[in-house]
């Protein structure tokens, strides 16, 4: 494996109008040998069960171990790493994304602070799918672009309310009740490898709504280097394409 201290690794991803995901912190080992990388976590929690050495002197069976670990579904090994991002996505993303129990959360707190005026605009408008009750259609809505403005206007009228309840001495905690589900909010998430790769099959599915699985592709491709043989056990499992 090459010298991970050379790797450049990502470190933000902008999605949708003015989200973000950012890496935060991942695990790092004590002793950090050169040739450290997310995936040696991975096999020397592994070979601990069969008190093997940590790394194989033929490295190439470091991927095969974690090729047969993911696709055999041994995943405490994965639990090793842990990964902290930073996330701003709007409120509609956010309270999917909070459907998962295994991740540990810290949200900015619109009781604390005042929320900037931020909020999520769609590129165009797509009509309800007939098939599947959950989900947009590929057909685009007539007079996107008018509808996508008096969306606009409806934000903005919202954002004025806001500042003037808090004007006239409204508390914040009150005051934030008339923001609309396309609020920004921001959020620290911290999750290890076993449940990420469970979030980002789960959200990027077709049935995932796409404004959430932006960010479960953000995600990955934020993750990649760091342990370059897991994501690709992950994506020959899920045998799915995700965007470059
Ligand atoms: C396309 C889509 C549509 C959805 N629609 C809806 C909807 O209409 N309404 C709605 O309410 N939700 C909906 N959800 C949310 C969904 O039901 C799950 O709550 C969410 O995806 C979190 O999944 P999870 O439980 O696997 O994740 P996590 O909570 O992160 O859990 C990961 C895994 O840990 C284990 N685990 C965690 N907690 C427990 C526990 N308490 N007991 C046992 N095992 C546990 C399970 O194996 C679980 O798969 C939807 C999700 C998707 C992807």
């Amino acid at each position: 494996m090459r010298d991970f201290k050379q790797k450049e690794i990502k470190m933000k991803i902008e999605v949708l109008n003015a989200g973000f995901v950012r890496l935060v912190s991942y695990t790092q080992p004590v002793h950090h040998t050169p040739d450290w990388d997310g995936d040696l976590e991975i096999v020397r929690n592994a070979r601990v069960s069969y008190d093997a050495d940590w790394r194989d002197a033929d490295k190439s069976k470091d991927k095969k171990l974690v090729n047969y670990l993911y696709e055999n579904n041994h995943s405490s090994p994965f639990e090793a790493m842990v990964f902290t991002f930073e996330v701003k996505a709007p409120l509609f993303v956010l309270r999917q994304w909070h459907r998962h129990r295994t991740w540990s959360y810290n949200e900015v707190s619109a009781r604390y602070t005042e929320l900037p005026e931020d909020f999520f605009i769609p590129r165009t408008l797509f009509q309800q799918s007939s098939g599947n009750k959950q989900m947009s259609s590929d057909a685009r809505v007539q007079f996107s672009e008018e509808l996508i403005a008096a969306m606009n206007v409806q934000n903005k009228s919202a954002f004025a309310l806001y500042k003037d309840l808090m004007e006239r001495g409204v508390s914040r905690e009150i005051a934030r009740t008339v923001l609309p589900l396309s609020t920004y909010s921001r959020m620290f998430a911290t999750v290890d490898l076993n449940n990420l790769f469970k979030f980002i099959d789960l959200r990027t599915h077709s049935h995932a709504q796409p404004e959430i699985a932006v960010y479960g592709v953000a995600l990955l491709r934020l993750i990649e280097d760091i342990c370059p043989a897991a994501v690709a056990a992950f994506q020959a499992k899920t045998a799915r394409s995700y965007p470059a």
